[in-house]
């Protein structure tokens, strides 16, 4: 019988319910959140929940940090909009870039483009990337390589990118130009015997085989979150990083980390490019750079990359692109103030002080018979369920188990991504140690629940 037959009433708040964020319905009876207040989020009802995906893998900050109210309020009654296009800017948007850059040390990086989203950051990147080769004589190195179970946006070529079928699925992509390769997950795909060195050895041989079966000279660059996210959260096997860079390198091809949802210090570094020593020559970032107080996102873009479309800009005519509300003055202002928070709270040692206890608390209940893997680090994790422990069980898709276990954090006052059989938490950075001991209380209230209907 299904989660629902069962009589969880989770109906109405469907976990299942389609990934349509836009397009709203009140049939539907979406679960409406109405208040925010630290790492809470009340219903419309009333009901307070804990919301331990911080509303997107995004709310840094919380709920209610009053420097971010107070920022966006200074800017809307000073300069509420003004563009960034043909040399006309705006003082947010200048510092944010020069404040944004500097937070920025595995590699150098000189200049940083605005966007509303981290979509159209990585939507940017593929159009550099090409102005970038068309400026060096090289038009026919167009092609991206990405992964499989990746998540870099809805926009086409964002979702291009991206290694969820459901994202290609009856909208004709990825586009052409897009190619995936392995999933890194040691757990799902390694061989018998196979230590963690060795799998990431044989993946970064077989994107070696990809890109010589293509021709490096079709290769423009290699997109990566650092850990993945929205496909289950799955961090890289030991070297694997080290592997694939090295890879990429020797065909000249370029390596952009889609820092969505790592940078900020949700892996307890500022950067997920910091933590697996990562040299990126671009980078995305949205989420935590206003702490989704505002919508905004950015490329990071390395000075020879930068350079390059300078000197040849006047030749190719301008790098044309950009948004109407690129550098948005309120959206900068609060990222300013976000980047400034994080700095004077130390939020990188903030998180390494909760971490270890959300990590260790969460994967305690690792031996759970319905649960395959729990695997995370810093302030992100993500269980996945299976039958018999094994990648190759998964639970009969009807019995909605994950749904279920996210119906049953609903029910006891906490907020989890569910996806498949995959549930995903990602806290504010604010966590307080007794909140910590909150989720572990909960998800163990969730699984237990889960466990008697999987028995029944
Ligand atoms: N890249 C990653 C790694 C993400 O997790 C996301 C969103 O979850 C995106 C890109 C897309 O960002 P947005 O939803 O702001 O377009």
């Amino acid at each position: 019988s299904t989660a629902e037959e069962k009589g969880l009433g989770f109906k109405g708040h469907d976990m299942l319910a389609p990934f349509t964020a836009g397009w709203q319905s009140t049939d539907l009876h979406p679960l409406i959140i109405e208040k925010s207040e630290g790492c809470y989020v009340y219903d419309s009802n009333g009901k307070k929940y804990l919301d331990a995906l911080a509303g997107l893998w995004c709310t840094a900050l919380g709920g209610n940090e009053p420097r971010l109210v107070a920022a966006a309020t200074k800017q809307l009654n000073t300069l509420p909009f003004y563009h960034s296009f043909w040399n006309r800017t705006t003082r947010p948007s200048l510092d944010l870039a020069k404040e944004l850059l500097e937070t920025f040390t595995a590699s150098k990086m000189a200049k940083a483009f605005f966007t509303n989203s981290g979509s159209e950051a990585n939507d940017t990147q593929v159009k550099l990337v090409w102005y970038y080769n068309n400026a060096l004589g090289r038009p026919d190195k167009k092609k991206f390589i990405a992964r499989h179970k990746s998540y870099h946006g809805s926009t086409l070529i964002a979702a291009s990118l991206s290694g969820l079928p459901a994202l290609h699925q009856k909208f004709d992509l990825p586009v052409p130009f897009v190619l995936h390769t392995d999933c890194p997950h040691y757990w799902r795909h390694h061989l018998p015997g196979e230590t963690e060195e060795e799998y990431s050895t044989r993946l970064a041989n077989n994107l070696e085989n990809l890109i010589l079966k293509e021709g490096p000279e079709t290769i423009a660059a290699f997109i990566a979150e650092p850990v993945m996210g929205a496909g289950g959260v799955i961090p890289p096997p030991a070297t694997y990083f080290e592997k694939v860079q090295a890879v990429v390198k020797k065909y000249d091809i370029l390596f952009i980390a889609d820092e969505v949802i790592c940078a900020f210090g949700r892996l307890g570094y500022m950067y997920g490019c910091d933590k697996y020593n990562i040299k990126p020559d671009l980078v995305s970032v949205a989420k935590a750079l206003s702490s989704a107080y505002m919508p905004i996102g950015a490329v990071l873009v390395s000075p020879e990359i930068s350079d390059v479309i300078h000197s040849q800009s006047s030749e190719l005519g301008s790098f044309s692109h950009g948004f109407t509300y690129s550098g948005h003055p309120v959206a900068c202002a609060v990222a300013i103030e976000a980047l400034k928070i994080y700095k004077e709270r130390n939020i990188v040692e903030q998180v390494r002080s909760i971490a270890p206890r959300f990590q260790e608390g969460v994967k305690a209940f690792s031996d759970s018979p319905i649960i395959g893997e729990i695997r995370g680090t810093g302030l992100i994790i993500g269980t996945e369920f299976a039958d018999n422990k094994s990648p190759n069980d998964p639970f009969p898709a009807e019995w909605g188990v994950c749904a279920y276990f996210g119906a049953q954090c609903q029910k006891h006052g906490m907020l989890v991504r569910v996806a498949g059989d995959n549930t995903m938490m990602s806290p504010p950075f604010i966590m307080t140690p007794s909140e910590v001991e909150e989720l572990i209380s909960i998800y163990g209230k969730a699984l237990k629940a889960t466990e008697e209907y999987v028995k029944e």
